[in-house]
């Protein structure tokens, strides 16, 4: 296990590009390239070891396999080694991940816990994915007004009027916005539930329509808790070297993009705070840009003729999204509480109304519905 992991404190320095003279760049012609939708691939020299780098279309930050150096394509004329880049160790292989995704197949009420017994893995995928985080600090000054009511008059006269307030604030606040260095973020699986706030559980009910709870969003995390410069050795060990995916969006644009997104959320944290904003003004300080490679398993597993995923962080070790079928049980569970409830309201009316027998006969259709329920459910196959 990696003992050398940096500590939570971030290096302050501006990710300067070192400028690696002339572009070596040349496209490797493929003799079956006359199909149009299939993406090119080019190829450059690592700028450190010399290797050739093989990257598609439309990549721009691509990592040696070899020695780990990290060269940004800004533009044609403009080739730069990354300096300030991380990863977060791996420290699972394909075996622990599915432990782990198996140790949450049985967790928690709504998963059967003889799931992890009865599923079958049939796929796993490793993938070091690339990350931007831009640490900055936002700064926001806004002002608008509030709708308010007071009472005014005596007596007879009293009446309530509206009447408007200025109001004005700001927010201050640190960050390490993580931005995903792909433009697709549907082109791998849970990509997009990993970004804080997403739903990141998916509970399968099947045909089942009492669907009470079950699902998770994701926590905001800082993505460098826990990294290391990077280092090609961590994801050898693992042989997750060859998962690197390079990203397509370059450093500047991840800054302009976390830019934008932290504007949104004052706007939003402004507009929760008045009833109009009139006036704000957003400044962003960028201390740095760091590169930060996160290595997940992509884990496919089926049960009852389906396939469900889940997205284990090797480095954290704990699942990161996940899809599981709600089992019998909670299933059985909820339709009794739900329908018991039902049964419980009309003895009550039962007990009000005067002799009348129908209450009484629709609390014990639905009393009856949930014992029969559960006894169904105990003769039934998970
Ligand atoms: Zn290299």
């Amino acid at each position: 296990m990696p003992e050398d992991i940096v500590d939570g404190t971030v290096p302050v320095e501006e990710p300067q590009g070192e400028f690696q003279g002339e572009p070596v760049e040349n496209t490797v012609t493929d003799d079956v390239a006359a199909d149009d939708s299939k993406p090119e691939i080019h190829e450059i020299s690592c700028s450190n070891c010399g290797a050739p780098l093989t990257y598609m279309e439309g990549e721009a930050v691509i990592t040696c396999e070899y020695c780990g150096t990290t060269t940004m394509l800004a533009g044609y004329d403009n080739i730069v080694t990354v300096e300030s880049h991380y990863l977060l160790p791996p420290k699972v292989g394909r075996d622990e991940a599915i432990g782990i995704a198996s140790g949450w197949l049985k967790k928690g009420f709504y998963k059967s816990k003889e799931l992890p017994n009865k599923v079958s893995w049939r796929e796993t995928e490793a993938r070091v994915l690339p990350y931007w985080i831009v640490r900055c600090t936002g700064n926001t000054r806004w002002s608008g007004q509030q709708k308010r009511t007071r009472t005014i008059g005596e007596g007879k006269n009293k009446r309530t009027e509206t009447y408007w307030e200025p109001v004005q604030g700001r927010i201050n606040d640190n960050y390490t916005w993580p931005v995903y260095a792909r433009e697709d973020t549907s082109e791998f699986w849970g990509i997009r539930n990993m970004e804080p706030g997403q739903q990141c559980v998916f509970p399968d009910w099947g045909k089942f329509i009492l669907r009470i709870g079950g699902s998770k969003k994701a926590p905001n995390k800082n993505l460098l808790e826990g990294k290391m410069d990077f280092s090609i050795d961590e994801l050898k060990k693992l042989n997750m070297q060859e998962h690197i995916i390079n990203g397509q969006i370059v450093q500047e644009r991840a800054e302009a993009s976390a830019r934008n997104r932290i504007i949104e959320l004052h706007q939003q944290q402004a507009e929760s705070k008045a009833t109009k904003v009139t006036d704000i003004d957003t400044t962003i300080d960028v201390q740095g840009v760091d590169l930060v490679y996160v290595p997940i398993w992509e884990l496919i597993y089926s049960f009852a003729g389906k396939d469900y995923h889940v997205l284990v962080d090797a480095s954290r070790q704990e699942v990161l999204s996940g899809e599981a079928p709600v089992g019998k049980w909670a299933k059985a569970t909820i339709f009794d509480i739900v329908f018991l409830l039902i049964a419980a309201i009309f003895a009550a009316i039962g007990g009000t109304a005067d002799g009348a027998a129908w209450p009484w006969i629709v609390a014990g259709v639905f009393g009856g519905s949930a014992i029969a329920y559960s006894i169904w459910t105990a003769t039934m196959k998970e």
